[in-house]
């Protein structure tokens, strides 16, 4: 009778999902798969580029897989994980995006079977664990420096490096051309570790080859008022002057209130006001600079005021060229013209403006620290251009890493055959289920062989037995071999240039651990 009056109890709002246990992980597994499954035909040379239309009517075609997944707007939350991985990828690394995704998703899958068969979670997670120290230690140990090499030569291996990364990308076929750019760019920055430093500027129409790359600072000619033609449009050396300042004639606040006891008087206000800007502008010339920017508007008056004693200004510059200019020339921003002191003025060799296609530049080049650099793009359609920036982006990542870190691998999918054999030899050392576990794991990597493969339309299966083959040798002799891509047989990876930074081919594992974790959490409500 009392087990009767026991009263209901509520935990969970209704309508909660309370799935849990095997079905849910395989369900989340099988949702990452279908994540991988979009950005896989992406890979590589040979990859294909995804044009997404979104809700706003806007498109973006892209190669980039933290560019898709950010786009693809996924709400399953298991599967979202591995958007968060390609954009930590994307920000810590730069490049290897769809090969993190693609991985990612790859050991979850072969962990599937296991699941299905009742293998508790954390035994797979703790094998895998192994799997991935052993395999970042493995990759450091056949990561080749390129430290202590000259300037010249590590140049060209860094243009190297950049090109397999722009191989699969739309600018592609312009690689060597852009490829050297990048490195120049990188170069100039040295190692200020801001990125915005360098200005990637585009201007649609022309031609890829019509981009260059200037050691200093550009940007689109701002506003300008009459008077702004009579103004020089070059000089060599001349000193610059920063502001952050309106320089234009106010006219009253609507609610300002004046009471003239004199009808005369109301002149001398309207004297006070020219008297104060012309005192400003009296500075800015006595100061001695050639060249004036200002963040904030630089009106009529003050064009022509500058133009007839031989100085160019330009008014509302945005905040971030403004920064570079500074960063550049040595100039401090300043927020007053008193007290306009030769420290505060910046410098650079050359100051132009340029026409560049339809759009006039203002170019500051041969800036004296030297810590930026600007590319103008040039090419077709807004959206190559804008494929074209990203891909830039990826390729800057790519040769930055490598100056830092200067260790660099071989790829096309040669480190990850390699690391592959050396788990499954370092599974059969192993008593228990872990073996089967780190053997999966090592199957896993040869996704990205695999896919290349595929995505360039070679028998996969037959250009895999040869990478195992070339890779079983004790000796390490076939270590560097991958994927050819020209071919579709097999190629010496690494005396091809097809490089890799270590770090984009260490951090997947890196980043397994979370997934792993989450993906595998027992339930999701
Ligand atoms: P991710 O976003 O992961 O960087 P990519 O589309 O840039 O994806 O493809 C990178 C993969 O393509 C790497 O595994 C790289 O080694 C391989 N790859 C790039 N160029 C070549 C090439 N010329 N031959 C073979 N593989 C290449
Ligand atoms: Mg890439």
């Amino acid at each position: 009778m009392a087990s009767m009056m026991q009263p209901q109890i509520i935990l969970l709002k209704e309508g909660t999902d309370t799935s849990q246990g095997k079905a849910q992980l395989v369900s989340n597994i099988n949702a990452c798969t279908a994540v991988a499954d979009v950005v896989r035909t992406t890979l590589g040379p040979r990859g294909m580029d995804k044009l997404i239309h979104d809700a706003n009517g806007s498109v973006t075609i892209s190669n980039d897989g933290a560019t898709i997944m950010k786009l693809l707007d996924i709400v399953h939350p298991a599967a979202k994980i591995l958007v968060d991985i390609a954009k930590s990828q994307d920000s810590e690394v730069g490049d290897g995006t769809t090969t993190v995704v693609l991985l990612a998703a790859e050991f979850l899958r072969e962990a599937k079977p296991f699941i299905e068969d009742g293998v508790h979670p954390q035994n797979l997670i703790r094998s895998y664990r192994t799997a991935c120290n052993l395999a970042i230690d493995k990759v450091k140990s056949l990561a080749t420096s390129i430290e202590g090499k000259s300037l010249e030569e590590k140049k060209s291996l860094l243009s190297k490096c950049a090109q397999t990364t722009l191989n699969s990308k739309l600018i592609g076929g312009e690689k060597e051309f852009f490829a050297t750019m990048v490195v120049n760019a990188v170069i100039a920055i040295g190692t200020d570790d801001r990125l915005n430093m360098i200005g990637i500027k585009k201007v649609p129409g022309g031609n890829m080859r019509d981009s260059f790359l200037v050691d200093g600072v550009a940007f689109k000619k701002t506003f300008s008022y009459a008077g702004f033609e009579q103004q020089p449009k070059k000089f060599l050396n001349p000193k610059i002057l920063l502001l952050n300042i309106e320089l234009e004639l106010k006219s009253e606040k609507e609610n300002a209130e004046i009471r003239l006891s004199d009808p005369s008087q109301y002149q001398s206000i309207v004297d006070a006001e020219w008297n104060i800007i012309y005192e400003k502008l009296d500075k800015c010339v006595q100061s001695g600079a050639k060249v004036v920017l200002s963040r904030l508007a630089i009106g009529d008056l003050a064009t022509q005021y500058f133009a007839d004693r031989d100085i160019f200004c330009a008014g509302r510059v945005a905040e971030e060229d403004l920064q570079r200019v500074a960063a550049a020339s040595g100039g401090t921003v300043q927020t007053t013209v008193n007290n306009v002191i030769d420290e505060v003025l910046g410098t650079c060799e050359v100051f132009e403006e340029k026409q560049v296609g339809n759009e006039r530049f203002n170019i500051f080049s041969g800036c004296p620290s030297g810590r930026t650099a600007t590319i103008v793009l040039r090419g077709g359609a807004d959206q190559f251009i804008e494929e074209a920036e990203r891909s830039l982006h990826d390729a800057i990542m790519i040769v930055r890493r490598a100056l830092k870190n200067s260790t660099v691998v071989a790829g096309g999918g040669a480190i990850d055959m390699e690391i592959s054999r050396y788990l499954r030899q370092h599974a059969r050392s192993i008593l228990g289920k872990s073996q089967l576990f780190i053997n999966s794991y090592a199957k896993a990597l040869e996704i990205i062989p695999r896919q290349l493969c595929d995505n360039a339309g070679f028998d996969a299966t037959d250009v895999l037995n040869k990478l195992r083959q070339k890779h079983a040798h004790a000796s390490g002799e076939g270590a560097p071999y991958g994927v050819d891509i020209n071919t579709g047989g097999i190629a010496d990876s690494f005396a091809n240039f097809v490089w890799e930074p270590a770090v984009v081919k260490a951090s997947p594992h890196y980043l397994l651990g979370p997934v792993t974790s989450f993906c595998f959490l027992r339930s999701l409500c």
